[in-house]
Protein backbone atom coordinates (compact mmCIF):
# COMPACT_ATOMS: atom_id res chain seq x y z
CA UNK A 1 0.00 0.00 0.00
CA UNK A 2 1.47 3.31 -0.91
CA UNK A 3 2.39 5.73 1.94
CA UNK A 4 -0.38 8.41 2.55
CA UNK A 5 0.85 10.10 5.13
CA UNK A 6 4.23 11.23 6.36
CA UNK A 7 6.16 12.03 9.73
CA UNK A 8 5.11 15.36 11.74
CA UNK A 9 1.36 15.19 9.37
CA UNK A 10 -1.50 15.98 11.14
CA UNK A 11 -4.22 13.84 9.94
CA UNK A 12 -8.04 13.04 11.74
CA UNK A 13 -8.74 8.74 12.22
CA UNK A 14 -11.70 6.95 13.88
CA UNK A 15 -10.07 4.01 16.19
CA UNK A 16 -11.65 1.29 15.04
CA UNK A 17 -10.12 -1.46 16.59
CA UNK A 18 -6.89 -2.45 19.53
CA UNK A 19 -3.87 -4.13 19.26
CA UNK A 20 -2.22 -6.00 21.19
CA UNK A 21 -0.56 -4.18 22.94
CA UNK A 22 -3.47 -1.65 23.97
CA UNK A 23 -2.90 1.34 21.67
CA UNK A 24 -5.85 2.24 19.36
CA UNK A 25 -6.35 1.10 15.52
CA UNK A 26 -7.25 4.11 12.77
CA UNK A 27 -7.02 4.09 9.31
CA UNK A 28 -6.19 7.40 7.27
CA UNK A 29 -7.31 6.77 3.45
CA UNK A 30 -6.83 3.06 3.86
CA UNK A 31 -3.49 3.67 5.88
CA UNK A 32 -2.80 1.94 9.54
CA UNK A 33 -2.21 4.56 12.26
CA UNK A 34 -1.41 2.96 16.00
CA UNK A 35 -2.32 5.80 18.23
CA UNK A 36 -1.52 4.91 22.10
CA UNK A 37 -4.58 5.79 24.60
CA UNK A 38 -7.08 5.68 22.60
CA UNK A 39 -10.01 3.88 22.89
CA UNK A 40 -12.31 1.91 20.33
CA UNK A 41 -14.72 5.06 18.98
CA UNK A 42 -12.78 7.92 19.31
CA UNK A 43 -12.60 10.22 16.97
CA UNK A 44 -8.64 11.91 17.08
CA UNK A 45 -6.68 14.16 15.55
CA UNK A 46 -3.48 12.61 15.75
CA UNK A 47 0.51 13.80 14.92
CA UNK A 48 2.14 11.25 12.61
CA UNK A 49 5.24 9.86 14.41
CA UNK A 50 6.64 7.55 12.33
CA UNK A 51 5.91 5.53 9.09
CA UNK A 52 6.43 1.59 7.81
CA UNK A 53 5.73 0.47 4.74
CA UNK A 54 2.00 -0.98 5.64
CA UNK A 55 1.27 0.93 8.69
CA UNK A 56 3.00 3.75 11.32
CA UNK A 57 2.73 5.35 14.45
CA UNK A 58 0.99 8.06 15.57
CA UNK A 59 0.23 10.34 19.12
CA UNK A 60 -2.62 11.35 20.13
CA UNK A 61 -3.06 15.49 19.79
CA UNK A 62 -6.46 16.02 20.32
CA UNK A 63 -9.98 14.03 20.76
CA UNK A 64 -12.13 15.47 18.44
CA UNK A 65 -15.01 13.02 19.86
CA UNK A 66 -15.23 10.99 22.53
CA UNK A 67 -15.67 6.89 22.08
CA UNK A 68 -18.52 5.91 24.79
CA UNK A 69 -16.24 3.58 25.69
CA UNK A 70 -13.32 6.09 27.39
CA UNK A 71 -13.88 6.69 30.90
CA UNK A 72 -11.39 9.04 33.16
CA UNK A 73 -9.14 7.33 34.80
CA UNK A 74 -8.96 7.02 38.12
CA UNK A 75 -5.24 7.01 38.29
CA UNK A 76 -3.94 10.97 37.29
CA UNK A 77 -0.25 9.47 36.10
CA UNK A 78 -2.25 6.70 33.84
CA UNK A 79 -1.17 8.27 30.75
CA UNK A 80 2.58 8.34 31.87
CA UNK A 81 3.03 5.60 33.60
CA UNK A 82 3.80 1.84 31.90
CA UNK A 83 2.20 0.07 34.44
CA UNK A 84 -1.81 0.52 33.01
CA UNK A 85 -2.42 0.42 29.28
CA UNK A 86 -5.94 0.42 29.25
CA UNK A 87 -7.33 2.62 32.70
CA UNK A 88 -9.07 5.14 30.35
CA UNK A 89 -11.42 2.48 28.65
CA UNK A 90 -14.33 1.32 29.83
CA UNK A 91 -13.81 -2.09 32.33
CA UNK A 92 -16.29 -4.49 29.83
CA UNK A 93 -14.87 -3.29 27.26
CA UNK A 94 -11.76 -4.07 28.46
CA UNK A 95 -12.64 -7.31 29.16
CA UNK A 96 -14.24 -7.91 26.10
CA UNK A 97 -10.82 -6.56 24.31
CA UNK A 98 -9.54 -9.63 26.26
CA UNK A 99 -11.36 -12.40 25.29
CA UNK A 100 -11.15 -10.98 21.70
CA UNK A 101 -7.29 -11.52 22.08
CA UNK A 102 -7.15 -15.19 22.83
CA UNK A 103 -9.93 -15.55 20.56
CA UNK A 104 -8.46 -14.31 17.70
CA UNK A 105 -5.02 -16.14 18.62
CA UNK A 106 -6.67 -19.32 18.41
CA UNK A 107 -7.97 -18.32 15.28
CA UNK A 108 -5.02 -17.01 13.48
CA UNK A 109 -1.91 -18.85 15.18
CA UNK A 110 -3.63 -21.77 16.24
CA UNK A 111 -5.79 -22.24 13.06
CA UNK A 112 -9.11 -23.13 15.40
CA UNK A 113 -12.38 -22.63 13.45
CA UNK A 114 -14.95 -22.67 16.45
CA UNK A 115 -13.09 -21.73 19.24
CA UNK A 116 -15.39 -23.32 22.84
CA UNK A 117 -14.64 -20.01 24.34
CA UNK A 118 -16.52 -19.57 27.86
CA UNK A 119 -17.18 -15.83 28.99
CA UNK A 120 -14.41 -13.85 30.71
CA UNK A 121 -14.09 -14.28 34.49
CA UNK A 122 -13.47 -10.49 35.50
CA UNK A 123 -13.48 -8.67 38.75
CA UNK A 124 -16.11 -6.93 40.43
CA UNK A 125 -13.82 -3.79 41.26
CA UNK A 126 -10.71 -4.15 39.20
CA UNK A 127 -8.59 -1.73 41.35
CA UNK A 128 -5.88 -2.08 44.67
CA UNK A 129 -6.01 -5.92 43.30
CA UNK A 130 -1.73 -6.89 43.14
CA UNK A 131 -0.04 -8.52 45.94
CA UNK A 132 3.49 -7.26 44.55
CA UNK A 133 4.82 -4.13 43.29
CA UNK A 134 8.13 -3.43 42.44
CA UNK A 135 9.11 0.74 42.96
CA UNK A 136 12.80 1.12 41.07
CA UNK A 137 14.39 3.96 43.09
CA UNK A 138 16.10 6.83 41.20
CA UNK A 139 16.66 10.62 40.85
CA UNK A 140 14.62 13.43 40.16
CA UNK A 141 16.02 16.54 37.80
CA UNK A 142 16.46 18.30 40.50
CA UNK A 143 17.92 16.09 42.61
CA UNK A 144 15.44 14.93 45.06
CA UNK A 145 14.43 11.17 45.17
CA UNK A 146 12.22 9.42 42.87
CA UNK A 147 9.99 6.51 43.63
CA UNK A 148 7.20 5.23 41.55
CA UNK A 149 7.32 3.42 37.87
CA UNK A 150 9.12 3.47 35.09
CA UNK A 151 7.28 5.61 31.90
CA UNK A 152 6.38 3.08 28.96
CA UNK A 153 9.13 1.73 27.14
CA UNK A 154 11.45 3.61 29.20
CA UNK A 155 13.30 4.17 32.37
CA UNK A 156 12.24 7.24 33.48
CA UNK A 157 10.51 6.89 37.05
CA UNK A 158 7.14 8.23 36.91
CA UNK A 159 6.94 9.85 40.56
CA UNK A 160 4.18 8.11 43.06
CA UNK A 161 3.39 6.91 45.61
CA UNK A 162 -0.07 6.04 45.12
CA UNK A 163 -0.63 3.26 42.76
CA UNK A 164 -4.00 2.64 42.41
CA UNK A 165 -3.88 -1.44 41.07
CA UNK A 166 -1.54 -1.84 43.98
CA UNK A 167 -2.22 -2.56 47.21
CA UNK A 168 -3.29 0.13 49.64
CA UNK A 169 -0.47 -0.18 52.43
CA UNK A 170 2.37 0.66 49.96
CA UNK A 171 1.39 4.43 50.40
CA UNK A 172 1.95 4.08 53.93
CA UNK A 173 5.62 2.02 52.89
CA UNK A 174 6.59 4.57 50.32
CA UNK A 175 5.93 7.94 51.61
CA UNK A 176 8.01 6.34 54.59
CA UNK A 177 10.64 5.29 52.32
CA UNK A 178 10.73 8.33 50.84
CA UNK A 179 11.39 10.18 54.39
CA UNK A 180 13.81 7.95 55.28
CA UNK A 181 15.96 8.28 52.35
CA UNK A 182 15.72 12.07 52.21
CA UNK A 183 16.68 12.22 55.81
CA UNK A 184 19.94 9.97 56.18
CA UNK A 185 21.21 10.35 52.17
CA UNK A 186 20.54 7.29 51.36
CA UNK A 187 21.94 7.30 47.42
CA UNK A 188 19.48 5.82 45.08
CA UNK A 189 20.58 3.66 42.46
CA UNK A 190 21.69 5.11 39.10
CA UNK A 191 21.48 2.64 36.39
CA UNK A 192 23.50 4.25 33.88
CA UNK A 193 26.59 4.70 36.21
CA UNK A 194 25.94 1.75 37.74
CA UNK A 195 26.56 3.19 41.28
CA UNK A 196 24.33 4.31 44.26
CA UNK A 197 22.85 1.79 46.60
CA UNK A 198 18.96 1.22 46.30
CA UNK A 199 17.46 -0.07 43.53
CA UNK A 200 13.83 -1.27 44.10
CA UNK A 201 11.83 -1.69 46.84
CA UNK A 202 9.61 -4.56 46.45
CA UNK A 203 6.44 -5.05 48.62
CA UNK A 204 4.60 -7.86 48.98
CA UNK A 205 0.92 -8.31 50.86
CA UNK A 206 -1.12 -11.40 52.16
CA UNK A 207 -4.68 -10.49 51.24
CA UNK A 208 -6.42 -12.96 53.16
CA UNK A 209 -3.70 -11.91 56.14
CA UNK A 210 -3.08 -8.91 55.83
CA UNK A 211 0.90 -9.67 56.18
CA UNK A 212 3.14 -7.31 54.76
CA UNK A 213 6.90 -7.93 53.30
CA UNK A 214 9.16 -4.98 51.93
CA UNK A 215 12.27 -6.48 50.62
CA UNK A 216 14.76 -3.75 49.51
CA UNK A 217 16.89 -4.30 46.46
CA UNK A 218 20.75 -3.03 47.00
CA UNK A 219 23.41 -3.09 45.23
CA UNK A 220 25.80 -3.26 48.44
CA UNK A 221 26.06 -6.16 51.05
CA UNK A 222 24.53 -3.29 53.32
CA UNK A 223 22.04 -0.42 53.94
CA UNK A 224 23.09 2.48 56.45
CA UNK A 225 20.47 3.15 59.54
CA UNK A 226 19.42 0.06 59.69
CA UNK A 227 17.33 0.58 62.84
CA UNK A 228 15.70 3.72 61.99
CA UNK A 229 14.57 1.80 59.11
CA UNK A 230 13.35 -1.46 60.83
CA UNK A 231 11.80 0.61 63.69
CA UNK A 232 9.69 2.92 61.18
CA UNK A 233 8.34 0.15 58.41
CA UNK A 234 7.70 -2.27 61.83
CA UNK A 235 4.74 0.55 62.70
CA UNK A 236 3.00 -0.38 59.29
CA UNK A 237 -0.09 -2.14 59.93
CA UNK A 238 0.87 -6.06 59.09
CA UNK A 239 4.40 -6.05 58.73
CA UNK A 240 5.83 -9.08 58.98
CA UNK A 241 9.07 -9.23 57.11
CA UNK A 242 11.81 -6.58 56.43
CA UNK A 243 14.64 -8.13 54.17
CA UNK A 244 17.03 -6.64 51.62
CA UNK A 245 18.04 -8.25 48.32
CA UNK A 246 21.56 -8.17 47.05
CA UNK A 247 21.94 -7.43 43.42
CA UNK A 248 25.06 -5.81 42.08
CA UNK A 249 24.94 -6.86 38.65
CA UNK A 250 24.52 -4.45 36.13
CA UNK A 251 21.19 -5.86 34.61
CA UNK A 252 17.78 -4.92 34.07
CA UNK A 253 16.39 -8.10 36.60
CA UNK A 254 15.28 -6.59 39.02
CA UNK A 255 15.97 -9.45 42.23
CA UNK A 256 19.65 -10.60 42.84
CA UNK A 257 19.70 -14.12 44.27
CA UNK A 258 20.62 -13.25 48.02
CA UNK A 259 18.01 -12.53 50.71
CA UNK A 260 19.80 -10.86 53.74
CA UNK A 261 17.11 -11.12 56.65
CA UNK A 262 16.16 -7.52 58.60
CA UNK A 263 13.43 -8.36 60.82
CA UNK A 264 11.04 -10.70 61.65
CA UNK A 265 10.49 -13.75 59.22
CA UNK A 266 11.65 -13.93 55.46
CA UNK A 267 8.33 -14.78 54.43
CA UNK A 268 4.44 -14.14 54.58
CA UNK A 269 1.81 -17.12 54.43
CA UNK A 270 -0.85 -16.03 52.41
CA UNK A 271 -4.61 -18.14 51.39
CA UNK A 272 -6.03 -19.20 47.91
CA UNK A 273 -9.05 -20.94 49.11
CA UNK A 274 -8.39 -23.14 52.09
CA UNK A 275 -4.81 -23.94 51.12
CA UNK A 276 -2.13 -21.55 52.87
CA UNK A 277 1.08 -20.35 50.70
CA UNK A 278 4.67 -19.17 52.01
CA UNK A 279 5.71 -16.35 49.89
CA UNK A 280 8.72 -15.62 49.95
CA UNK A 281 10.93 -12.49 47.91
CA UNK A 282 12.46 -14.71 45.30
CA UNK A 283 9.44 -17.18 44.21
CA UNK A 284 6.50 -16.38 41.89
CA UNK A 285 3.51 -16.27 43.39
CA UNK A 286 0.07 -14.91 41.17
CA UNK A 287 -0.37 -11.19 41.31
CA UNK A 288 -4.35 -11.13 41.88
CA UNK A 289 -5.28 -13.55 44.62
CA UNK A 290 -8.70 -12.66 43.68
CA UNK A 291 -8.94 -13.78 40.42
CA UNK A 292 -5.94 -16.07 41.05
CA UNK A 293 -8.67 -18.03 43.10
CA UNK A 294 -11.39 -17.59 39.85
CA UNK A 295 -8.42 -19.37 38.06
CA UNK A 296 -7.44 -22.69 40.02
CA UNK A 297 -11.04 -23.16 40.54
CA UNK A 298 -12.02 -23.17 36.40
CA UNK A 299 -8.19 -25.28 36.01
CA UNK A 300 -9.93 -27.55 38.62
CA UNK A 301 -13.38 -27.96 37.25
CA UNK A 302 -11.55 -28.29 33.88
CA UNK A 303 -9.59 -31.10 35.46
CA UNK A 304 -12.64 -32.80 36.91
CA UNK A 305 -11.17 -34.95 39.35
CA UNK A 306 -12.74 -37.64 41.45
CA UNK A 307 -10.41 -38.86 43.45
CA UNK A 308 -8.35 -41.95 41.63
CA UNK A 309 -6.24 -39.96 39.45
CA UNK A 310 -2.13 -39.25 39.23
CA UNK A 311 -1.74 -35.27 37.74
CA UNK A 312 1.40 -33.81 36.84
CA UNK A 313 1.72 -29.94 37.57
CA UNK A 314 4.36 -29.00 35.22
CA UNK A 315 5.52 -25.37 35.91
CA UNK A 316 4.48 -25.59 39.34
CA UNK A 317 6.26 -22.40 40.79
CA UNK A 318 6.01 -22.44 44.81
CA UNK A 319 3.14 -25.56 44.41
CA UNK A 320 -0.05 -23.39 44.33
CA UNK A 321 -2.08 -25.12 41.88
CA UNK A 322 -0.33 -28.96 42.92
CA UNK A 323 -1.75 -28.56 46.33
CA UNK A 324 -4.98 -26.66 44.90
CA UNK A 325 -5.67 -30.19 42.93
CA UNK A 326 -4.34 -32.43 45.50
CA UNK A 327 -6.88 -31.69 47.23
CA UNK A 328 -9.18 -33.81 44.76
CA UNK A 329 -6.60 -36.13 43.44
CA UNK A 330 -4.78 -39.59 44.23
CA UNK A 331 -1.61 -38.14 43.89
CA UNK A 332 0.26 -35.08 42.51
CA UNK A 333 3.37 -34.47 40.82
CA UNK A 334 4.77 -31.09 40.81
CA UNK A 335 7.70 -30.11 38.38
CA UNK A 336 9.64 -26.69 38.58
CA UNK A 337 12.74 -25.24 37.52
CA UNK A 338 13.78 -22.87 40.63
CA UNK A 339 14.73 -24.91 43.73
CA UNK A 340 14.18 -22.21 45.98
CA UNK A 341 10.30 -22.56 45.00
CA UNK A 342 10.25 -26.37 45.15
CA UNK A 343 11.72 -26.31 48.54
CA UNK A 344 8.76 -23.60 49.22
CA UNK A 345 6.33 -26.07 47.50
CA UNK A 346 7.45 -28.86 50.27
CA UNK A 347 7.09 -27.11 52.89
CA UNK A 348 3.34 -25.27 51.67
CA UNK A 349 2.35 -29.10 51.05
CA UNK A 350 3.58 -29.83 55.11
CA UNK A 351 1.95 -26.57 56.32
CA UNK A 352 -1.29 -27.91 54.85
CA UNK A 353 -0.45 -31.54 56.09
CA UNK A 354 -1.19 -32.13 52.48
CA UNK A 355 0.88 -35.83 51.53
CA UNK A 356 -0.27 -36.99 47.95
CA UNK A 357 1.93 -34.12 46.60
CA UNK A 358 5.79 -35.21 45.11
CA UNK A 359 7.56 -32.55 43.84
CA UNK A 360 10.77 -32.33 41.38
CA UNK A 361 13.66 -29.64 40.35
CA UNK A 362 14.37 -28.88 36.87
CA UNK A 363 13.44 -28.02 33.37
CA UNK A 364 9.97 -29.37 32.82
CA UNK A 365 11.05 -30.58 28.99
CA UNK A 366 14.00 -32.49 30.71
CA UNK A 367 12.11 -33.57 33.48
CA UNK A 368 8.89 -35.40 32.41
CA UNK A 369 10.36 -37.14 29.31
CA UNK A 370 13.23 -38.24 31.44
CA UNK A 371 10.84 -40.14 33.92
CA UNK A 372 8.56 -41.28 31.12
CA UNK A 373 11.52 -43.32 29.37
CA UNK A 374 12.93 -43.98 32.38
CA UNK A 375 10.21 -44.81 35.03
CA UNK A 376 7.99 -45.10 32.75
CA UNK A 377 5.59 -42.75 34.47
CA UNK A 378 1.55 -42.44 34.07
CA UNK A 379 -0.61 -39.72 34.17
CA UNK A 380 -4.41 -38.99 34.04
CA UNK A 381 -4.30 -35.11 33.65
CA UNK A 382 -1.43 -32.99 32.62
CA UNK A 383 -1.57 -29.24 33.87
CA UNK A 384 1.02 -26.80 32.36
CA UNK A 385 1.52 -23.21 32.99
CA UNK A 386 4.33 -22.26 31.49
CA UNK A 387 5.68 -18.80 31.46
CA UNK A 388 5.15 -16.26 28.23
CA UNK A 389 7.57 -18.34 26.15
CA UNK A 390 5.58 -21.89 26.26
CA UNK A 391 5.98 -24.86 26.43
CA UNK A 392 8.79 -26.44 24.48
CA UNK A 393 8.17 -29.00 21.74
CA UNK A 394 10.10 -31.87 23.73
CA UNK A 395 7.41 -31.47 26.59
CA UNK A 396 4.07 -31.47 24.46
CA UNK A 397 5.74 -34.56 22.18
CA UNK A 398 6.10 -36.22 25.81
CA UNK A 399 2.24 -35.18 26.58
CA UNK A 400 1.51 -37.14 23.16
CA UNK A 401 3.30 -39.86 24.18
CA UNK A 402 1.76 -40.33 27.55
CA UNK A 403 -1.38 -39.70 26.20
CA UNK A 404 -3.33 -38.05 29.38
CA UNK A 405 -6.99 -37.94 29.15
CA UNK A 406 -6.90 -34.45 30.12
CA UNK A 407 -4.64 -31.60 29.41
CA UNK A 408 -4.99 -28.14 31.12
CA UNK A 409 -3.02 -25.14 30.28
CA UNK A 410 -3.22 -22.24 31.92
CA UNK A 411 -1.53 -19.66 30.03
CA UNK A 412 -0.54 -15.75 30.44
CA UNK A 413 -0.03 -15.17 26.23
CA UNK A 414 -2.06 -16.15 23.93
CA UNK A 415 -0.23 -15.98 21.55
CA UNK A 416 2.00 -19.22 22.60
CA UNK A 417 -0.77 -20.96 24.12
CA UNK A 418 -2.33 -20.76 20.49
CA UNK A 419 0.60 -22.35 18.78
CA UNK A 420 1.56 -24.74 21.69
CA UNK A 421 -2.43 -26.09 21.13
CA UNK A 422 -2.23 -26.36 17.57
CA UNK A 423 0.51 -28.68 17.61
CA UNK A 424 -1.24 -31.11 20.26
CA UNK A 425 -4.81 -30.70 18.56
CA UNK A 426 -3.20 -31.10 14.93
CA UNK A 427 -1.93 -34.74 16.70
CA UNK A 428 -4.54 -36.97 19.37
CA UNK A 429 -6.56 -33.53 21.39
CA UNK A 430 -9.39 -31.86 20.90
CA UNK A 431 -9.98 -27.89 22.23
CA UNK A 432 -12.73 -28.66 24.56
CA UNK A 433 -13.21 -25.67 26.39
CA UNK A 434 -11.24 -21.88 26.83
CA UNK A 435 -11.87 -19.13 29.42
CA UNK A 436 -10.05 -16.02 30.13
CA UNK A 437 -9.19 -14.29 33.06
CA UNK A 438 -8.69 -11.13 33.96
CA UNK A 439 -5.58 -11.15 36.43
CA UNK A 440 -4.06 -7.98 35.33
CA UNK A 441 -6.92 -5.46 34.95
CA UNK A 442 -6.35 -1.91 33.10
CA UNK A 443 -3.14 -3.88 31.40
CA UNK A 444 -3.16 -5.60 28.22
CA UNK A 445 -2.24 -8.74 29.76
CA UNK A 446 -4.88 -11.47 29.44
CA UNK A 447 -4.50 -15.05 31.32
CA UNK A 448 -6.39 -18.21 30.15
CA UNK A 449 -7.37 -21.70 31.06
CA UNK A 450 -7.75 -24.10 28.07
CA UNK A 451 -9.15 -27.88 28.60
CA UNK A 452 -7.76 -30.32 26.06
CA UNK A 453 -9.31 -33.93 25.96
CA UNK A 454 -7.23 -36.68 24.37
CA UNK A 455 -9.53 -38.30 21.24
CA UNK A 456 -6.58 -40.35 19.49
CA UNK A 457 -7.49 -44.09 18.75
CA UNK A 458 -5.42 -45.84 21.41
CA UNK A 459 -6.50 -47.05 24.30
CA UNK A 460 -4.61 -46.03 27.38
N1 LIG B 1 1.79 -22.62 38.47
C1 LIG B 1 2.44 -21.64 39.30
C2 LIG B 1 3.60 -20.94 38.61
C3 LIG B 1 3.39 -20.46 37.22
S1 LIG B 1 4.59 -19.33 36.60
C4 LIG B 1 1.46 -20.66 39.85
O1 LIG B 1 0.32 -20.57 39.39
O2 LIG B 1 1.79 -19.97 40.81
C5 LIG B 1 5.66 -20.30 35.68
C6 LIG B 1 6.66 -21.04 36.50
O3 LIG B 1 7.45 -21.82 35.60
C7 LIG B 1 7.65 -20.19 37.29
O4 LIG B 1 7.67 -20.61 38.62
C8 LIG B 1 9.01 -20.49 36.61
O5 LIG B 1 10.09 -20.49 37.52
C9 LIG B 1 8.78 -21.86 36.06
N2 LIG B 1 9.60 -22.28 34.90
C10 LIG B 1 10.11 -21.52 33.91
N3 LIG B 1 10.68 -22.29 32.97
C11 LIG B 1 10.53 -23.58 33.38
C12 LIG B 1 10.90 -24.83 32.82
N4 LIG B 1 11.53 -24.91 31.65
N5 LIG B 1 10.56 -25.96 33.48
C13 LIG B 1 9.91 -25.88 34.68
N6 LIG B 1 9.53 -24.72 35.25
C14 LIG B 1 9.84 -23.58 34.61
Amino acid sequence: MEKVVNKNDLVEITIEDIGSNGEGIGKYQGYTLFVKDTAVGDRALVKVMKTGKTYGFARLMKLVKESKYRVEPRCPIAAQCGGCQLQHMDYNKQLEYKENKVRNCLTRIGGFKEIPMEPISGMEEPFYYRNKSQFPVGKRKDGKVAIGFYASRTHFIVDTEHCYIGAKVNVNIIKFMRTFIEQYHIEPYDEVNHQGLLRHILTRVGFRTGEVMVCLIINGDDIPHKEELIKGLQEIPGMKSICLNINKEKTNVILGETIVPLWGETYITDYIGDIAYRISPLSFYQVNPIQTKKLYDIALDYADLNGDEVVWDLYCGIGTISLFLAQKAKMVYGVEIIPQAIEDAKTNASINGITNAEFFVGAAEEVLPQKYKEENIYADVIVVDPPRKGCDQSLLDTILAMKPKKVVYVSCDPATLARDLKYLCEKDYELVKVRAVDQFSHSVHVESTILMTYCGSEEK
